[in-house]
């Protein structure tokens, strides 16, 4: 028998489904949705966030995930192949696993990296982030939200957390302060100070107490973390993703050991991250280019923070508040001799990727022409709809029409703590070109 897992209170009679031919040789090969459109039947409505059970035509156990009766995805599969108990010991296996998956990847001098990468660690459309003793859990998907609470004791219990601030994708603010009393930038713990912390919350139509405090604003918003020993800050709160790009961390330790001695653009830059490493690598001077004046301010803030490394300290370091796409398609400005293009998603629908395509040979052709010889350019995509070969396909060709003559480097995908197990979870490809 399956359990509800304790905060939420699993309606009887169990939810059932079962699932077209194509969608049961899917889910046998561990893919984690089950699409709307794949259920054959289901024996009552359902919840948001409680657990379904999906049989095959013959009645055989398939899975049991978290279903959604709002999202074309409506079954987030968590267990697969025997059926298992989800209670507590559970949900703790479940957390143990992913942090067991990252023990040794990291040494003292980086204590930002991400703990939970959604599907890819059995928790789907669920990511947390660690920056030092903040932890920052962000929620895609309206299904865990009953579970706050049961969420927010299990990682106090285990992490070595002072606070867990919670994120929540767009999609889901509405409902999560309508139905939830839940926002996006609220602290789950440690409950604030001010008495009657304890917050209602409605669960199906249920008032219970919830160790939730309600809307709690942060003491500070910004925290500072190490990333390979340098010390970088991270708004939780407010910034992009959870408040830093932990995914690009390999890369910019790529662009450190090219740096010696370039002068350096670093086009979409947010808060300087590839800049800094660019410096400690020898860098004579690096330029960071972004669109958003509070990304330029908190580059300059983490070039303070790290002031007291000599090469860091040494390098000229120049912030351009400018759209990078034009800004680079002007043509004139001066050159460098080490770009890094790592512009936001460019496809983030699926009718949007052959723009996107064009867009990215576009940006590498204007970097490329910004490109002194002898220079490195490094592009990268994190749009999960356009593919590993068509971005590299997209590179290469701007390189080849360039009429100059290019080398690849390398090419380089996921790093360790952002695994990718499925196809649509594989988004960030990198490719480094040298002149
Ligand atoms: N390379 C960064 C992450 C880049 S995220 C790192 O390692 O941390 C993408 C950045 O592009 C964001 O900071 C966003 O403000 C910026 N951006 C978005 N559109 C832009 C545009 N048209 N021109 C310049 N910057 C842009």
């Amino acid at each position: 028998m399956i359990v509800g897992w304790m905060p939420i209170h699993q309606a009887s009679p169990l939810l059932r489904l079962r699932v077209r031919a194509a969608a049961e040789s899917k889910i046998r090969a561990r893919h984690p949705w089950l699409f709307a459109e794949s259920i054959r039947e289901q024996n009552r409505e359902g919840r948001v966030g409680e657990l379904a059970v999906i049989y095959d035509r013959r009645d055989r156990f398939l899975a049991v995930g978290l279903f959604d009766p709002e999202s074309p995805i409506r079954v987030r599969i968590l267990q697969a192949d025997k059926p298992k108990v989800i209670d507590d010991a559970w949900w703790r296996e479940r957390l143990q696993q992913a942090l067991a998956r990252r023990e040794g990847l990291f040494d003292a001098q980086t204590n930002g990296y991400r703990c939970i990468h959604g599907e890819n660690d059995g928790w789907p459309g669920l990511v947390l982030d660690r920056y030092e003793t903040t932890f920052v859990l962000k929620l895609y998907t309206a299904a865990w939200l009953p579970r706050l609470d049961g969420l927010a004791a299990l990682f106090r219990r285990t992490l070595p957390a002072d606070q867990l601030v919670l994120r929540l994708s767009r999609n889901i603010q509405d409902m999560a302060g309508g139905q939830f009393g839940v926002k996006d930038g609220q602290v789950l713990f440690p409950m604030p100070s001010v008495s009657g912390a304890g917050n209602k919350t409605i669960q199906g139509g249920k008032t219970s107490t919830s160790l939730l405090p309600s809307f709690s604003v942060m003491d500070k918003s910004v925290v500072t973390f190490l990333e390979s020993g340098l010390r970088l800050e991270a708004d939780v709160r407010q910034g992009q993703k959870t408040g830093f790009f932990l995914d690009q961390r390999e890369n910019r330790r790529r662009v450190e050991s090219l740096a010696a001695g370039r002068e350096v653009l670093n086009a979409f830059s947010f808060s300087g991250g590839f800049s800094l490493y660019a410096a400690r690598g020898g860098a004579v001077s690096v330029t960071d280019l972004d669109l958003s004046g509070h990304a330029l301010e908190s580059a300059k803030r983490n070039f303070a923070l790290n002031q007291s490394v000599a090469a860091i300290a040494r390098a000229g370091h120049e912030t351009v508040q400018a759209d990078a796409f034009a800004w680079l398609a002007e043509g004139k400005r001066r050159k460098f001799n080490l770009i890094i293009l790592d512009p936001p998603s460019l496809a983030r629908r699926e009718p949007e990727r052959a723009g996107a395509i064009q867009a990215y040979a576009k940006l590498a052709k204007s970097g490329i022409e910004a490109l002194r010889t002898g220079g490195i350019l490094v592009a990268s995509s994190c749009s999960a709809h356009v593919s590993e070969a068509e971005f590299f396909g997209a590179v290469r060709q701007a390189a080849r029409s360039s009429g100059r003559r290019f080398a690849e480097l390398d090419t380089t995908g996921h790093p360790p703590d952002h695994p990718a197990t499925f196809p649509e979870a594989r988004y960030l490809k990198c490719i480094y070109l040298a002149s």
